[in-house]
């Protein structure tokens, strides 16, 4: 199947009139679909239900089955005004050795119950807040430990990936990364404009990413990610063309260029965010057909929600083979694997089961301390999320629907089960955001790929019944 975009058709299709006829209907709040249900319905859970699910999938697992592991890095040293990530603003390099501690701690404590151990780490992410606020030796530790806990491979195609705040390394640092075996890495870019940087709190020039972007290629990392994002303060349609021109010149292999979401009831960093500044959801809806349309006449693809990738990259070639998955980290090749979150705020998910460390720094100890896993909150899908998790994923990584597929694999009669969202989907369909290619397969059209997210809420369960009194998601423009 063919899963390219018509840029040119995506711009001369969204006049004003267009664009506006659209924002009245689509502009509403909806999760970002990179787990179904979303976290927001995690309810208290506890560790013996996660452990259960790793014991039970450890049973049917081959010690040859691989497994992702997830590593949060919480501190940052300054807030990025835009954040909504879960972080701890510090200046205080001592607040990582008893982190350090807690994770090893986290890592034998799995080790000891389950036999994860056994089976290689194919995927490896450390994220944040900034990984890169570990000073080298903590990082050589952090990895010595990983590697104690866990089996990490050495295959060529394993992919261990590291955020990077552009701020905080140098050649020398990117040389060790590359040492202790990461072979991917991201680069968080978000805007090369002066104005919009000091917007946001987070100035690095454009010589800077460049003399790094020139370091990564040096060292031999097998991919470089830019992540960028548009809607924040100050950007201007002019600006986010200059800003691509960059990002084109330095050449990232995978783009992932995010919605901002201005939440600042939910993100207190934000509110240093000045309504007036941010583009209207018009400006926004422009800014995302010129990236669109600028990133795949340069030769990138875009694969679904927020990424691009170029033509040659594994996630293009996964799409095409009808092996792309989508969760936490964006867009992933494989699908069957266990993920397994540590540190404060990760989630896991194994079988049926998500679960989500303590967000609050100090209960991630506590429990820890306790001799405890520090899981708190999560959720056991029932078989209507598991079938309503496969249709969000054949929609935001294929951008079509296989209905004879999804009736077969959940004996279910579709028009029947979805009767009410068929009748929902009718107005997508004279919107011309959806194409039914014969009764039983639908696909996205070229326009209905800026609206994935509202067309994945149509066939979201937990929204149709929430009545949030906080807005908890960015709305979907
Ligand atoms: S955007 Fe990244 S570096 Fe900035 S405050 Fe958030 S987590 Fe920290």
């Amino acid at each position: 199947m063919n899963h390219q975009i018509d840029s040119y058709q995506l711009n001369t299709m969204l006049s004003s009139a267009r664009i506006g006829e659209l924002l009245k209907k689509y502009d509403r709040s909806g999760p970002r679909y990179t787990s179904y249900p979303p976290a927001t319905e995690f309810k208290t859970l506890t560790a013996q239900v996660y452990l259960d699910a790793l014991l039970q999938r450890g049973y049917a697992a081959l010690p040859s089955d691989p497994i992702s592991v997830y590593i949060h890095i919480p501190f940052c040293s300054t807030p990025c005004f835009y954040c909504g990530c879960n972080k701890v603003i510090t200046r205080n390099p001592s607040a990582v050795r008893k982190y350090l501690d807690h994770l090893r701690k986290e890592m034998a404590l799995l080790r000891l119950q389950t036999n994860l151990h056994q089976r290689p780490v194919t995927q490896l992410h450390l994220g944040g807040g900034t990984p890169t606020f570990l000073d080298d030796a903590e990082m050589t530790e952090l990895i010595h430990h990983t590697s104690h806990y866990f089996n990490l491979v050495n295959h060529a195609d394993r992919d261990y990936s590291v955020e990077v705040d552009p701020r905080t390394v140098n050649l020398a640092r990117i040389q060790l990364l590359r040492g202790l075996g990461f072979n991917r890495i991201s680069l968080g870019v978000q805007d090369f404009d002066d104005d919009v940087q000091c917007a946001i709190n987070r100035q690095q020039s454009v010589a800077s990413i460049s003399a790094l972007v020139s370091a990564i290629r040096i060292c031999g990392f097998r991919s470089l990610n830019f992540d960028l994002i548009y809607g924040l303060p100050l950007q201007t349609l002019e600006s986010i063309d200059e800003t691509l021109r960059h990002v084109i010149a330095l050449s990232p292999d995978r783009i992932s260029y995010y919605n901002y979401a201005h939440l600042p009831e939910r993100f207190p960093a934000q509110r240093a965010i000045r309504a007036e500044d941010i583009p209207s959801a018009s400006v926004k809806l422009q800014m995302l057909t010129t990236i669109i349309g600028t990133l795949t006449a340069a030769g990138y693809e875009y694969i679904g929600i927020d990424h691009f990738v170029k033509k040659d990259d594994p996630l293009a070639r996964a799409q095409a083979e009808g092996k792309l998955c989508r969760n936490f980290q964006g867009y992933s090749v494989e699908k069957s694997q266990e993920l397994v979150g540590l540190g404060v705020s990760s989630i896991s998910s194994t079988g049926f089961v998500f679960a989500q460390n303590a967000v609050q720094l100090e209960r991630y100890y506590q429990a820890l301390d306790a001799n405890q896993l520090p899981i708190e909150r999560g959720l056991v899908s029932k078989l209507e999320d598991v079938l309503r998790r496969e249709i969000i994923q054949q929609l935001t990584c294929y951008r079509s629907l296989n209905i004879d597929a999804i009736e077969k694999e959940f004996n279910i009669d579709f028009a029947q089960h979805f009767s009410a969202t068929l009748h929902e989907l009718e107005q997508f369909e004279r919107d011309g955001l959806i194409r039914w290619v014969d009764p039983k397969h639908m696909t996205v059209t070229t326009e209905g790929t800026l609206l994935l997210r509202n067309l994945c809420m149509a066939f979201d369960e937990y929204l149709q019944r929430s009545t949030p009194l906080r807005p908890l998601f960015s709305r979907a423009i």
